[in-house]
């Protein structure tokens, strides 16, 4: 009797010193919602598991510390991280928005089409937020705006899949996320002041970047880009060297802090 108290107290103790010592993890929580307006969003994306993509790409990382990937309603329409919290959000009021605007906008493609739009915009954004909680807590450096870098790091994180079909629903996706606001794209019109001094670039050229960025990655396959003059040719000569860069920066600063480092092309 003596004995067995001894070896479950030494097994007690060896759970808590393997607990303490385990690997820090990534973790999703679709948390529910008593809002009528926004419990189908939460049950979208819970029915599609739409942070599963971004919290693969989390986990290739060796995190200091747990990382939680969370939808939930925030009263606002936004999509965060939190420095220090260890912490990234999606509000279902910015996933309301952008189902919204799939359904008003692209009625003129079947529902399954529609919903993969609205999976996909989702896995685009939240690789974008996940980019700038690997800036943050490995403290990379970054010259430039932050915005752009965290999407070039999604685009990179997306185009480096190895899919193509499922690299090319990403990028439809993400290209509604910057079409949302504005169907007649590229109509200047509608700016103000504050549009040109907000942190984030002009969607439009946050989707020309993406588009830069494809056209460079898959040559051949994304060439009707060019040849559509959807991606202008003044434009497109430098986008080869505007992936390598980008390449070649996600290598040195980034892929270090991989569980299993890549060895560096350079
Ligand atoms: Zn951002």
């Amino acid at each position: 009797m003596k004995m067995t108290a001894f070896l479950t107290s030494i097994l007690s103790i060896l759970c808590g010193i393997g607990s303490a010592l385990a690997a820090p993890t990534v973790s999703v929580r679709y948390t529910p919602t008593d809002n009528e307006a926004l419990k189908p969003y939460y049950e979208f994306i819970k029915e599609h598991d739409s942070l599963a993509p971004a919290a693969a790409t989390a986990n290739l990382f060796k995190w200091p510390h747990n990382l939680l990937l969370e939808t939930k309603e925030c009263n606002e329409v936004n999509a965060m991280y939190f420095p220090g919290q260890n912490k990234i959000v999606m509000c279902y009021e910015i996933f309301k928005d952008i189902a919204e605007k799939v359904e008003a906008q692209l009625g003129h493609h079947d529902q399954k089409y529609r919903n993969e739009i609205k999976h996909n915009s989702l896995v685009f954004l939240f690789r974008h937020e996940l980019s700038h909680a690997i800036f943050d807590i490995f403290k990379i450096p970054l010259i430039g705006n932050e915005e752009i870098a965290a999407d070039a790091s999604a685009f990179y994180f997306t185009l480096s899949n190895g899919d193509l079909e499922t690299e090319r629903k990403i990028l439809l996706g993400a290209k509604f996320y910057f079409m949302r606001k504005n169907e007649n794209f590229g109509d200047d019109t509608r700016y103000q002041f504050g549009t040109f001094s907000d942190i984030h670039p002009l969607y439009e050229q946050r989707y020309f970047n993406m588009l830069c960025y494809a056209y460079a990655r898959y040559p051949e396959q994304a060439s009707f880009l060019v040849q559509q003059e959807l991606l202008p040719q003044g434009r497109a000569d430098y986008c080869p060297r505007e992936w390598q860069q980008l390449s070649y920066g996600v290598e040195r600063l980034i892929l270090p802090y991989f569980k299993k480092p890549k060895a560096s092309k350079q």
